[in-house]
């Protein structure tokens, strides 16, 4: 890869609008007061930002709701079945490190044992450019769980706002290929530049305000499998599966045959949520009988199921957005505390 580069602020949008030219841009922007991901051209691109957007790019990878196939079964015998895929090819600018690891963390759920054929159309035509965290927001522990606030790896290519510039570092092929399409708008970074960027990740950790002992929570887990925890901290909760639907490692889907047609019909595939009662409803009973056992199978997928399924690597990125969203204020922090505490 190159040396690390700068850009100048103001030549960002010049950068993001020639990749546009052949190919969709993504870029964090503000509507009605949130910070959401949208299309660069009908957005302003939000630049300079404390924290994450609300939602993560997951959607742009694995989306709330897709069309994954449509069947016609006018012919009994041939069945007449025909397979929607979405491989436009797309660049995604600002995503925060917590989130480049909520990628990385679905590239090994959805691309390893077996494949998932349509997230892997789209993630082989995603350009994921980072953009580091100066300031984290009061509900991140990215630190906590070895994710951020600064990107060491699972980018194409990460930026770092070092004030009126930021620093450029190149992760793969592909972003420097991105790079390389407008040469002349990288200068070749300084010692200085280096220094400064150094300076703000080391003055980025030391201001998160939330902690987890991540170590220590999960050698308890096991032991707080019977503990009253699990009810007292789900009592409030409305089952509304905002926890699952903002969290960028959350994965489960549900499949619906949608007939439009005497013979006709649409598999969807839309998002599904392990805190809702009807995620493990069948028809003689359901396995998870009560919230208590919702909430501690969202903690116990995260913490031990997928670092023991996947290499160590534990399901959460510290984003914080299940406790922003929580309307009744359950905090995976405070529970991971009371685990790590036992
Ligand atoms: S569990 Fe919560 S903090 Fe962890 S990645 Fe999901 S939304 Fe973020
Ligand atoms: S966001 Fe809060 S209330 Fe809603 S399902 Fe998750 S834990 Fe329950």
């Amino acid at each position: 890869m190159s040396a690390t580069r700068i850009i100048d602020k103001k030549k960002l949008a010049d950068f993001l609008e020639t990749l546009s030219s052949d190919c969709e841009v993504i870029i964090p922007t503000v509507e009605d007061g949130n910070l959401l991901f949208s299309e660069l051209g009908s957005s302003k691109l939000e630049d300079s930002f404390k924290g994450r957007p609300i939602v993560s790019p997951k959607e742009y990878l694995f989306p709330q709701k897709e069309k994954i196939l449509a069947f016609d079964t006018t012919d009994k015998v041939n069945v007449d079945i025909k397979a929607y895929t979405n491989d436009k090819k797309r660049v995604i600018w600002g995503i925060r490190p917590c989130d480049l690891h909520g990628i990385k963390t679905l590239d090994a759920i959805y691309l390893s044992d077996f494949v998932d054929t349509y997230y892997q159309a789209r993630r082989k035509n995603t350009i994921m450019m980072g953009l580091n965290c100066n300031e984290p927001c009061e509900t991140c522990f990215c630190n906590s769980c070895q994710t951020g606030p600064f990107a060491s790896e699972a980018y194409d290519v990460v930026f770092t706002d070092l004030g009126d510039k930021y620093l450029v570092k190149v992760g793969s092929d592909a972003g420097q290929e991105a790079v390389d399409k407008i040469p002349n708008l990288f200068a070749e970074a300084t010692n200085d530049d280096e220094k400064k960027a150094g300076e703000l990740e080391e003055k980025s950790k030391q201001s998160f305000q939330r902690k987890v002992d991540v170590d220590v929570a999960k050698q308890n887990l096991p032991e707080s499998w019977d503990d009253a925890l699990w009810a007292e901290e789900s009592e409030m909760c409305i089952l509304c599966g905002g926890c699952n639907f903002t969290c960028p490692t959350c994965h489960c889907f549900n499949i619906e045959d949608v007939q439009c047609g005497e013979k006709a019909s649409i598999r969807m595939r839309y998002w599904d949520s392990c805190q809702l009662g009807g995620f493990t409803q069948m028809a003689a009973e359901n396995t998870r009988e009560n919230q208590a056992a919702r909430l501690r199978q969202r903690i116990f997928h995260k913490y031990i199921y997928t670092p023991d399924k996947y290499d160590g690597a534990i399901g959460c990125t510290g984003c914080g957005r299940c406790i922003e969203v929580c309307p009744v204020n359950i905090d995976i922090t405070h529970i991971l505390g009371r685990v790590a505490s036992k």
